[in-house]
């Protein structure tokens, strides 16, 4: 598959950079968009913190999603890449006072509620304004998505969303706010989900929630069930668009949807995740005493993924073809974490040979840092290779 990539035109490309397959992006969000047509009621909101580089967020724009926004920064990177505003929902434990204005002022879709004393300051700032604001309450259901613990955010007493038993206190409280109004529920277990099962599980316990509801005869006009759909890191030639016909078919078969209820999604790995390649040079091929490390001049300042949650990304030489050796591949940063691989096989490797670092779209870019006082990457569109 190396020849997919215009390795002649990117290996004259100053390294370490970032490269969108925009063709992927198209054809991933086509994919989805026909996916949601089928059902009429789905809306899928894309999770801006996967990457809010401006070129991917106008085409994600174009495409008809909406925006998931994490903080008022990410509201104004949306709002400027052309997302209308009543696309866009906020979450976020910790949401300060000017960023819930922001939202106030653009008249945001819906906030996504995660404590008490946060829903009350939402209703005193919305007050201030004489606006009522559209709310949805996280609610962390306590179900393992069996992924890294860093990334599962739906078990009990996570920071995360309000306890299930605690639901019913924050619906009165909510109906007290005269400047509140509760539109929705909202949920998100975690992160890089393959399996079914805890999706699953999610549609039963919103069902559940549903009916007890509605004994007490509440209404909501929405579920929003977050995000979390993983891709394909080992493999991602054979599988570049994530199953979005079984992911859908899975809220449509066990989520039972109240009338004239709309079902909402925050994706963002799934969207984003597989049209990114982090692009690097080798620096120099260091032979140890058992092993032999192939030294990048990209590093865990470019994508920290590996550093920080042992996160497995495919490494290609692109530029030779000989037999293959075992490296350990890793960054030029002065901490032991920086390495992006282990016993990699790769084809015999030499001091600028051209490396793709694969899958790299989704909490990439976006979490560059300039530690070591190093550039934050560029980034290069498949579709405007000139930038
Ligand atoms: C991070 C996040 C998402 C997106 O998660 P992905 O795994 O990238 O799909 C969606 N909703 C919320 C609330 C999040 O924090």
């Amino acid at each position: 598959m190396k020849n997919l990539f215009p390795v002649d035109r990117l290996r004259e490309l100053p390294t370490p950079y970032y490269y969108y397959d925009m063709e992927l992006l198209g054809q991933t969000l086509s994919e989805i968009n026909k996916q949601i047509r089928e059902y009429g009621n789905y809306h899928v909101h894309y999770a801006v913190k996967a990457n809010a580089n401006p070129h991917i967020l106008s085409y994600i724009n174009k495409c008809g999603l909406g925006a998931d926004c994490v903080s008022g920064g990410e509201i104004e990177a949306a709002l400027k890449s052309g997302f209308p505003a009543d696309k866009i929902v906020f979450a976020g434990v910790g949401k300060a006072d000017w960023e819930i204005n922001l939202g106030l002022e653009k008249d945001i879709f819906c906030f996504n509620i995660e404590s008490a004393e946060e829903l009350s300051v939402i209703n005193d700032l919305a007050g201030e304004k004489n606006k009522t604001a559209r709310i949805a309450i996280r609610v962390n259901p306590d179900i393992d998505a069996h992924t890294h613990h860093y990334i599962t955010t739906g078990l009990n007493e996570n920071k995360f969303g309000i306890d299930l038993s605690l639901l019913d206190k924050m619906i009165e409280l909510s109906e007290r706010l005269p400047n509140v109004r509760l539109e929705g529920l909202h949920f998100h277990i975690g992160s890089q989900i393959l399996n079914a099962e805890p999706y699953i599980e999610l549609c039963k316990r919103i069902n559940d929630i549903q009916q007890s509801l509605l004994r007490k005869r509440i209404k909501l006009n929405f579920i929003n069930v977050g995000g979390g759909l993983g891709i394909n890191y080992d493999n991602p030639e054979r599988q570049p668009i994530p199953d979005f016909t079984r992911y859908f078919g899975i809220f449509n078969k066990y989520l039972e949807l109240q009338e004239q209820q709309s079902l909402h999604f925050e994706l963002g790995r799934s969207i984003v995740g597989q049209c990114g390649t982090l692009f690097s040079k080798v620096l120099y091929v260091k032979e140890g005493v058992n092993k032999s490390f192939v030294i990048l001049d990209a590093g865990m300042t470019d994508l920290i993924r590996p550093a920080l949650y042992q996160a497995y990304h495919k490494i290609e030489n692109l530029t030779s073809s000989l037999k293959g050796r075992i490296y350990d591949v890793v960054g030029p940063i002065c901490e032991s974490s920086d390495c992006f691989g282990k016993d990699i096989e790769l084809p015999e490797t030499k001091r600028g040979d051209l490396i793709a670092i694969r899958s790299a779209g989704a909490y990439g870019e976006i979490m560059a840092s300039r530690y070591n006082c190093r550039s934050i990457p560029k980034s290069y569109f498949s579709d405007d290779l000139s930038e």
